[in-house]
């Protein structure tokens, strides 16, 4: 696994945003924090905010990344890691649902880290897409919508993805939401079942299926790219053909829809054994789904799906959806010819649960 955040002593008293460079002082500004020394134990780089000692990683391994210091907490997050395509930015812990697999589960209090966050996308890469999530990032709208609308003004090269629970959309931002601004925003909404009751008990809130029609209404109007997003869960599986001509019928506009194995973490960890779906044993719903959306152009694609534990005909829509830092392969992977295209497995996924995995 890839360490996102490291232990670090800096002299500023203060947290602040910087990026490392190691050996490329000609690119240097004020943000940036350059390389002043090397060893065993880590690195030391010297900036407009002073000295930073970090430990566990070589300058080579930091070079370009763009990362929040906490000095109280002796630490540094990683915020944007240079070269990769899973950065995401964490902005709230509070959520307003109560998914029964979520995998952040959620906290009560909030520390406001807009301006740090706003800062650090300043200095991305070029042409990277920012992924934002939670909690739930639009109980702070405002302060969203304001960073994303400065950030892309200033970086018109960059985009974001927000993961969002869709409770928060009103009439009001419809126009705001027309700034060509969001046309680089695509907005990941989880939709679990067609049938309301369902939708509900999985989020643990009554009333989320309707409030999220609502929001998808003001989206739709609002010219929004959506990305529907459906966990997988032993709840919801017979439901899935439903649901995909719900969204067929009725969310045509979306920009994708994106089918999602379980992750064994936060509250789907104790809740394994009832809501995980051994998919490689029933693919049959998921066909049934698929199918539906192909026929009707919505499209559809798999994420968190090992590519061998996929039907033949479906494998293409298994997309490496596994982000870099928690991504593993199991010993059964050895000389597979598709890894490099294939999702793997999460960091903390059990090994028991690899039935079906074999070499493409
Ligand atoms: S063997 Fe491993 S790398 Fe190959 S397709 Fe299956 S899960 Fe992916």
């Amino acid at each position: 696994m890839i360490e996102l955040t490291l232990p670090a002593v800096a002299e500023a008293s203060e947290p602040f945003v910087t990026r490392l460079r190691a050996g490329r002082c000609d690119v240097s500004g004020n943000d940036d924090s350059l390389l002043c020394g090397e060893d065993d134990a880590g690195v030391t780089f010297a900036g407009a905010h002073g000295l930073l000692a970090i430990d566990g990683l070589s300058a080579a391994d930091l070079d370009g990344d763009v990362v929040l210091v906490q000095p109280d907490g002796g630490r540094i997050e990683r915020l944007l890691r240079a070269g990769s395509p899973h950065n995401t930015l964490l902005v709230t812990e509070r959520c307003d649902q109560l998914c029964v697999m979520c995998s952040q589960p959620p906290k009560k209090t909030h520390v406001d880290r807009f301006a740090l966050l706003e800062q650090a996308c300043l200095l991305a890469e070029p042409d990277i897409v920012i992924g934002i999530s939670g909690g739930e990032p639009t109980l702070y709208k405002d302060e969203l919508l304001g960073m994303i609308e400065r950030v892309l003004a200033q970086r018109p090269d960059l985009a974001f993805h927000v993961l969002t629970n869709g409770q928060h959309f009103a009439q009001e931002d419809i126009e705001r939401l027309r700034d060509p601004v969001y046309a680089q925003v695509l907005w990941g909404i989880p939709l679990y079942a067609r049938a309301a009751a369902l939708h509900d008990a999985i989020v643990g809130k009554a009333g989320a299926f309707a409030r999220l029609e609502e929001s998808l209404a003001h989206l739709l109007l609002s010219g929004a790219r959506v990305e529907l997003r459906t966990v997988l869960l032993s709840d919801n599986l017979a439901a899935l053909p439903a649901l995909a001509r719900y969204i067929a019928t009725r969310l045509r506009f979306i920009h994708a829809w994106s089918i999602m194995q379980l992750e064994h973490v936060g509250f789907a960890r104790n809740r394994w054994a009832k809501l995980y779906v051994p998919h490689s044993q029933d693919f049959a719903p998921v066909a049934a789904a698929l199918d539906h959306a192909k026929l009707h152009g919505v499209p559809a694609r798999l994420f968190n799906f090992p590519r061998c534990t996929v039907p033949r005909p479906y494998r293409y829509l298994a997309a490496a959806s596994i982000s870099d830092w928690k991504r593993k392969y199991v010993p059964a992977c050895d000389g597979c010819t598709e890894r490099d295209a294939c999702t793997g497995f999460f960091e903390w996924h059990p090994d028991s649960a690899t039935e079906g995995v074999h070499p493409l």
